[in-house]
């Protein structure tokens, strides 16, 4: 099987090789990865650090040029990718080659930011003096990501990193390196000089914190666990660089006696199940009030038999496997400890065979669950929801905001006054008005406030804030 390797200064190196395996089907072997060593980690550093003092100063055309042929090419494989990504990571096929659209979509976006880079020229409180505000990239930019979006957040990252003029130091999650393999491979064939990009397969422990360690990385844009994240943060503040975390969150969604009964219960399976459950604005919280919630449930069951869980890349999949056996362990283990908590079991949270070995788990649905319960605490990350009864809408409020988390937060509720009350007072980075808590659009900011997240929102152009620093120059006339 041919070894995937890393990209160091322009060169593909070898390594170790590391099997890529389908949850799906766990005799599948997606790809033989190259697992890079610290040593390795540093050389990528110093490449990248030697490439900067000419890409930062490159044309916008050139970066324009790239970074639209890379979305050109991500789009046009789009299908293949989908799978590709599916495959290793276990989401349907149809929200694998969703996700590489969007992946596409956002390098087509920031291929346009290169064109529209801009500074402020204002006149000083002094005489006969000008002001001139502009942005510089900010040097080594290191980039590490989770498993559970293996090519949009690659993509969110990369493309404002290399747009902006910064070069990389790229570090994929050791479950999922075939996408970022993938888009590596394709911007380096669309024309990056040595260096400016280079990717390091392999560990955290290792490879990561080689990175967190440099003098050299002047930022670190990191998404994954909390845990991980407060290491980011501790070496990031110790060699004073700049850091951006997307972690965690325990998203609550809101159902109010006035709501859509079809619309909240679509948006709530969507919220809790698809993509298996794992990803940061999935909602496993759904607070329901009181006059609609029996209903609610009752609903929620007969929606939850309908549900096919299989092999991602099945025709009829609606839900694909865990990612892995540790992940699987996790959820069951949250199944069992919500029981032990008192929550009632309602729907499913079986183990399930299928034609394949993979790591198959039922949808499973609490209810009679309180706030205080971990369950309700704790970020599970897999098709595991509780949903907890209150009594009008001021409890459900104050319900959704008791949480050390606060990336997204939906409500279902027909009352424009309830809707809006609630976008002005969620605490949270993004807010779903009859919308399932997940799913967002790539050219508006991401991202959340208080345990969830820290430093300047990702994407769009509000993604400047972080990829560059801004420069004030003063000028005599
Ligand atoms: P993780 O923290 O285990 O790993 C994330 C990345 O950090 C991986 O590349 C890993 O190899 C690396 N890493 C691990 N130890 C490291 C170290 N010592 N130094 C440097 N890097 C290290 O997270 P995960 O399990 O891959 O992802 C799941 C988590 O990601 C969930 O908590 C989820 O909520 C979060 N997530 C958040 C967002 C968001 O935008 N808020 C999006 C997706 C996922």
């Amino acid at each position: 099987m041919t070894l995937h390797q890393n990209l160091i200064a322009g060169e593909w190196v070898g390594g170790d090789g590391v099997a890529n395996i389908n949850p799906s089907n766990t005799a599948d072997v997606v790809g033989e990865y190259a697992r890079a060593t610290a040593d390795d980690a540093k050389a990528a550093i110093a490449a990248a650090k030697a490439a900067f003092p000419a890409w930062s100063r490159s044309g916008i055309l050139e970066r324009h040029a790239i970074l639209k042929k890379t979305a050109d090419e991500i789009l046009a494989r789009k299908d293949e990718l989908g799978r590709l990504l599916s495959r290793e990571e276990g989401k349907t096929l149809a929200e694998g080659i969703g996700e590489t659209v969007r992946a596409g979509q956002i390098f087509e976006f920031f291929a346009g930011e290169c064109l529209r880079l801009a500074g402020e020229v204002i006149p000083s409180v002094r005489p006969n003096i000008g002001v001139e505000i502009t942005r510089e990239p900010v040097g080594v930019v290191g980039i590490i990501t989770p498993w559970n979006f293996p090519i949009a957040i690659p993509a969110w990252k990369i493309a404002p990193a290399l747009c902006y003029g910064n070069t990389v130091v790229f570090k994929p999650a050791e479950l999922v390196p075939g996408c970022s393999w993938a888009i590596v491979d394709i911007l380096h064939r669309a024309g990056l000089p040595k260096g400016v990009l280079n990717l390091v397969m392999g560990k955290g422990s290792v490879v990561g914190q080689a990175m967190l360690d440099s003098p050299d990385v002047q930022a670190i844009t990191f998404t994954g666990s909390v845990g991980t994240g407060k290491r980011v943060a501790a070496a990031s503040v110790e060699h004073n660089r700049k850091f951006q975390l997307e972690m965690g969150g325990k998203n609550p969604f809101v159902v109010l006696d006035d709501a859509d009964l079809s619309v909240a219960v679509e948006a709530a399976v969507n919220s809790a199940f698809f993509s298996t459950g794992q990803r940061c604005t999935a909602s496993s919280r759904i607070i329901v009030t009181d006059g609609i919630h029996d209903r609610f449930v009752a609903a929620m069951g007969e929606r939850m038999k309908g549900l096919v869980v299989d092999d991602a890349l099945k025709p009829g999949t609606h839900i694909g496997p865990v990612v892995d056996q540790s992940q699987l362990n996790q959820d069951t283990d949250y199944i069992t400890i919500g029981k032990k908590e008192g929550a009632k079991l309602a729907f499913g949270g079986e183990l399930i065979s299928r034609d394949t070995p993979g790591f198959y788990l039922e949808p499973a649905l609490f209810t009679e669950a309180t706030n205080e319960m971990r369950i309700s605490r704790e970020e599970i990350f897999g098709p595991v929801a509780a949903v907890i009864r209150v009594k009008d809408y001021e409890e459900a409020l104050a319900v959704a905001n008791d949480t050390p988390f606060g990336l997204s937060s939906g409500i279902a509720t027909t009352s424009l006054k309830h809707a809006t009350h609630f976008k002005r007072n969620a605490e949270a980075g993004m807010v779903m008005v009859n919308l399932p808590t997940a799913g967002v659009d790539f050219h508006v900011p991401f991202g959340g406030r208080k345990g969830s997240s820290y430093g300047p929102r990702e994407q769009g152009k509000y993604a400047a804030e972080f990829y560059t620093i801004v420069k004030t120059a003063y000028t005599l006339a």
